[in-house]
């Protein structure tokens, strides 16, 4: 006798039109890395109904405001990219916050959209959800299967929380509530502090002062080995327009992309390919057309040892990256160059 699925959806969502350019879209968090390339991508693409707050406008932690918010509003479609995110030194640093403020923000945000009958959603996850010896390539199976990184343990279980949300909520609910899990993000727009942020953006910046001052080293944390896999923010953006356009539709053959069965509801949004961060510094160093030379400060965490997703999932709905990490480089420190000022550069 076959045993049912303990996760056999309670709930199937009714069949509705796709998402219309017409159709109210609201972006949550839309002055972040990836909620300002969303905005971009959107009105690229021809969808301008859109509804933007900024933080002062609406404070996404505060339960009430955001209900009142949907009330009034009422918009179709939500992308939530609204989070407290940082690098590995402000994660380790501030855990207490991390987990307070997007166990809050997913909260009112979630709850708000299923009393306000929002039609789909798409909650973006992050790649620190896996346990930290996850066999790599890491398949959306592998959540829930072991312990977590240590480093970014709060951040991980605030978007694990999320993530059971979104699937409870479909289960329970019908809603069409999806989430994504993007690997390591960058590009235009992002944070280039000196301690709070990602690799990426930090080196750019560290080789920036470093050429402009004439020093002769530029620090580099951890071994340099561990491995990590970059996305440009614009294909990330993409490739969630792509994934709320096909999620829950029926395919030409029939099939159904997601859905309320629980597999589907994750997709892991990568590149592809990862690279040693030594090998990023060296990349970034010649972007940024620095002479001098590397040292590693072992005395810093390494995080994670691998952190590359398998996107089979996402590429078998037809879309694949654009951004090759080179030109990404190239196009972030130019935007570097030109916002100097306006860089959040702490
Ligand atoms: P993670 O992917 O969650 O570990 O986050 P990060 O982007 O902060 O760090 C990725 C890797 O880059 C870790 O092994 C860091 O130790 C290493 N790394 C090297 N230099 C830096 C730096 O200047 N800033 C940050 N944030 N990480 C660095």
């Amino acid at each position: 006798m076959q045993r049912a699925s303990r996760l056999a959806p309670l709930l199937l969502p009714e069949p509705r039109d796709n998402v219309k350019q017409s159709d109210k879209i609201f972006v949550a968090g839309h002055r972040g890395l990836v909620g300002s390339a969303l905005v971009r991508r959107l009105l690229a693409l021809g969808f301008d109904n859109l509804v933007l707050r900024t933080r002062d406008e609406l404070d996404l932690e505060d339960i009430a405001s955001v209900r009142a918010f949907f009330e009034a509003e009422r918009p179709n479609h939500v992308f939530l990219a609204a989070a407290r995110v940082g690098g590995i030194f402000a994660n380790n640093t501030y855990p207490a916050d991390f987990i307070h403020d997007n166990l809050l923000v997913q909260i009112s945000v979630i709850e708000a959209a299923r009393a306000t009958n929002v039609d789909k959603m798409l909650f973006l996850g992050s790649s620190c959800i896996y346990p930290k010896f996850s066999e790599q390539p890491i398949r959306e199976e592998a959540l829930l299967t072991g312990e977590l990184e240590p480093t970014n343990e709060a951040y991980a279980v605030a978007k694990i929380a999320g993530i059971i949300m979104c699937r409870s909520y479909n289960r329970q609910h019908g809603t069409r509530f999806m989430s994504v899990m993007p690997t390591n993000l960058y590009g235009e727009g992002d944070n280039f502090e000196r301690t709070g942020s990602h690799v990426l953006p930090a080196l750019m910046r560290r080789f920036h002062d470093a050429k402009l001052a004439g020093d002769r080293e530029v620090v580099v944390w951890g071994t340099g080995t561990p491995r990590r896999e970059f996305l440009h923010v614009d294909d990330m953006a993409d490739a969630s327009i792509h994934l709320m356009r096909v999620w829950a539709e029926p395919s030409p053959d029939g099939s159904i992309v997601g859905g309320p069965n629980a597999i589907n509801e994750i997709v892991n949004v990568g590149y592809g390919d990862d690279i040693p961060i030594g090998e990023l510094a060296k990349m970034v160093k010649e972007t940024v057309g620095y002479q001098g030379t590397l040292a590693f400060d072992t005395t810093k965490p390494d995080g994670t040892p691998r952190k590359l997703l398998d996107s089979t999932r996402l590429h078998s709905t037809g879309w694949s990256p654009k951004v090759s990490l080179r030109e990404g480089l190239a196009r972030t420190y130019a935007w570097f160059l030109e916002n100097h000022d306006e860089a959040r550069l702490g």
